[in-house]
């Protein structure tokens, strides 16, 4: 896991720093701590969700009773492990989407994050648990993005409900979660149209179509290349639409990792899935203690 070798490599440094027959003090942790907040600096976390990070350390280290034939240095790391999977979430396993009949899925996000990709790959693993699926085709400012989702849903076998870029795209979503009630699928995954950037008309539109189809799932794609900015994305979005999760794509690349640790510290909501690739089968449930793991190495 090249992503996070300099948090492995802190952990290192900040054990030989507390030594083996010392205690956990607020001395003798200053340094450790420092290594640290500079590890997921260089990881690209928010420096707020840095901040608050290595004060609960500090407060949940200080507070830890010395335990019989544990070493401070190893105490150390397991406080970072266990506040980590904290904020990641917590360590009861992968989120499942939200329960409903049809279940509605919106997927939102940025322009070329992997939305489309997420929503074929969702489509792909729920149809793998043997449940069928309708995906909705509402991105009408880019007929590419409509012709891409027909092609991904061609190749899985699934149906996409298109009309095409002349209709308003809440009257789609709309309609695709009709014909998905019609057909009597188990779920409808709404795509929606990205921009470059976050703004008034793309947060207008998802509120709108929110508001029509009633997700059951409201789900931000995130690119973990997105580093620090995720911070600010993810309150955005959450704000704008009360997302219920998050999917992280792209972890398959070098990216440092910080826009995971910064989901649900901003937004208090879980990574549910992670993408691994660009092909279909690339998208696996997101558990944070696996990824605590990943990230001390
Ligand atoms: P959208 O604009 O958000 O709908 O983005 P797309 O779904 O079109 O994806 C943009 C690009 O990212 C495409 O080339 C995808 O193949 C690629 N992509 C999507 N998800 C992943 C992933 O998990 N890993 C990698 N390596 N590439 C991905």
């Amino acid at each position: 896991a090249a992503m996070f070798d300099n948090l492995s490599r802190s952990m290192e440094k900040a054990m030989r720093l507390i030594g083996k027959d010392g205690t956990l003090t607020a001395e003798n942790m200053k340094e450790p701590l420092k290594e640290v907040r500079r590890a997921l600096l260089e990881a690209d976390v928010s420096l707020p969700v840095v901040r608050r990070f290595v004060k609960r350390v500090e407060e949940r280290a200080l507070g830890t009773k010395v335990i019989q034939g544990v070493t401070p240095d190893v105490q150390f790391v397991k406080v970072v492990s266990s506040e980590l999977i904290e904020l990641m979430g917590g360590g009861v396993g992968a989120k499942e989407l939200e329960p409903g009949f049809p279940q509605i899925i919106l997927m939102a996000g940025l322009q070329g994050v992997g939305k489309t990709t997420a929503a074929g790959k969702l489509a792909l693993h729920l149809q793998r648990s043997k449940k069928s699926c309708l995906l909705v085709a509402t991105d009408v400012y880019r007929p590419a993005a409509i012709d891409q989702l027909v092609k991904l849903g061609a190749a899985i076998d699934v149906p996409v409900f298109e009309m095409g870029t002349q209709v308003n795209p809440v009257e789609i979503a709309k309609r695709g979660v009709e014909e998905g009630r019609r057909l009597g699928v188990d779920a409808v995954i709404v795509d929606t149209a990205g921009r470059l950037q976050v703004d008034e008309d793309m947060m207008g539109e998802l509120r709108a179509i929110k508001a029509a189809v009633r997700p059951s799932d409201t789900l931000l794609v995130v690119d973990a290349m997105t580093g620090q900015e995720a911070a600010g994305l993810v309150r955005a979005f959450n704000e704008a639409v009360d997302i219920t999760g998050a999917i992280l794509t792209k972890m398959d690349g070098d990216s440092r990792g910080g826009a995971a640790l910064s989901v649900r510290e901003v937004s208090g909501k879980p990574i549910k899935f992670v993408g691994v690739g660009e092909r279909m089968e690339a998208l696996e449930p997101f558990y944070p203690e696996r990824m605590a793991s990943r990230i001390l190495g």
